[in-house]
């Protein structure tokens, strides 16, 4: 698919100072199109996105997008990313994640009518919740818990969206809704508690690898790069409902310890032997995930080409020179 349509066009990327649309913003202005950020830097920092300051075409808009606020000058994409998306960064903000998932959202959908622009959702393999189906295909409705510790930021993305299709149903806005499942990369905040930044962080402290339960919970981890190749082609598609854009490749979390020693290995880092330490299994982790990419194969043409084993290494090897 194309993205060179993209060059010329203007994006609000809402959430730009954050680990995904940091990249985003980077991508899109390595396309040529025009880019404002917006953030309120609530879980993600102006010096992702300081390399991008002095690029043509970039500016940033320092607001909370619950409040009202505008961008001037037209625009062809609302891309909403802003929300706290980790586990630990979620339980610290459960209001700040409900109100940026729904009056937030709403104000992202307002902004993009006034605009014309097409609006684009980052949602999440959250809504499928603790799944009973598996893989999890776009069709599924999913087993979330409304009132668990999770709960702020899974039906913040259900009612994200259900306010979205409500927008194309009832005010004709033209809208896409990606499910975004496990990404990492650099620029994720190395205390974020998810598991590529905390055993990162982990090795390369000498710490032993925190892992929760017996580690035979299954994730499937997607390098950002591809991530945003698929978000990107979603964009500029005709789909309109959700789709899954994932790396299906599923591992438990013991074998990704060992992917993730293999690379520190590779780059000779001290804590490639680090020892595990099983902590807690958090209430209602979902206990498998992997996405069923079929729609963004065959409509996007898209599949993930970074494998594991090259994206821990860039990931872990950018750590080291950066943290
Ligand atoms: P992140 O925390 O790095 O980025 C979120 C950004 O949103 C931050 O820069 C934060 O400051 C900003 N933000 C939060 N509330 C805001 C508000 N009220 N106003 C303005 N800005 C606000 O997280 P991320 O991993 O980059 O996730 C980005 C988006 O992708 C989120 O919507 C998340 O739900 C979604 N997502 C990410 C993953 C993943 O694996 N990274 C998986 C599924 C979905
Ligand atoms: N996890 C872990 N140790 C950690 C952090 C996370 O074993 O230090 C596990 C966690 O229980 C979950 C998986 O790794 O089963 C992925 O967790 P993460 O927070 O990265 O993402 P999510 O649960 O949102 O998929």
């Amino acid at each position: 698919m194309a993205l060179e349509i993209l060059a010329g066009k203007r994006a609000a990327v809402l959430g730009g100072a954050g680990f995904l649309g940091s990249h985003l913003c980077e991508r899109l202005l390595e396309l040529r199109a025009e880019v404002v950020c917006v953030d309120n830097f609530l879980t993600g920092a102006a010096r992702n996105v300081a390399a991008l300051g002095s690029r043509k075409g970039f500016s940033m808009l320092e607001a909370d997008v619950t409040e009202p606020f505008d961008v001037t000058g037209p625009l062809d994409y609302v891309l909403d990313f802003a929300s706290p998306a980790s586990p630990i960064d979620y339980a610290k903000l459960p209001i700040e994640t409900l109100r940026v998932g729904s009056r937030g959202v709403e104000n992202a959908l307002e902004l993009s009518v006034r605009k014309k622009a097409r609006f684009f959702l980052a949602s999440t393999s959250e809504v499928y919740g603790d799944p009973t189906e598996h893989p999890q295909r776009e069709e599924y409705f999913g087993n979330v818990n409304p009132v668990g510790p999770r709960s702020c930021y899974d039906e913040a993305k259900r009612f994200a969206e259900a306010m979205t299709v409500a927008y194309r149903r009832a005010r004709g806005a033209e809208v896409r809704i990606v499910r975004i499942f496990n990404t990492y990369g650099p620029r994720m905040r190395l205390n974020d508690g998810r598991v590529v930044p905390a055993f990162v962080s982990q090795l390369l402290r000498g710490e032993e690898l925190t892992v929760f339960g017996d580690g035979q919970q299954t994730r499937s981890f997607c390098y950002v790069a591809d991530e945003v190749e698929g978000i990107l082609r979603l964009l500029v598609s005709d789909y309109e409902a959700p789709m899954n854009v994932g790396n299906p490749r599923e591992l438990t979390i013991l074998e990704f310890v060992e992917a993730v020693r293999r690379a520190a290995r590779e780059l000779g880092l001290p804590g490639a032997n680090a020892k595990v330490v099983h902590r807690p299994f958090p209430e209602n982790d979902p206990k498998q995930r992997r996405p069923d990419i079929a729609k963004a194969r065959s409509i996007l043409g898209w599949e993930p080409k970074v494998s594991l084993e090259d994206g821990l290494r860039d990931t872990l090897a950018w750590f080291r020179d950066h943290a």
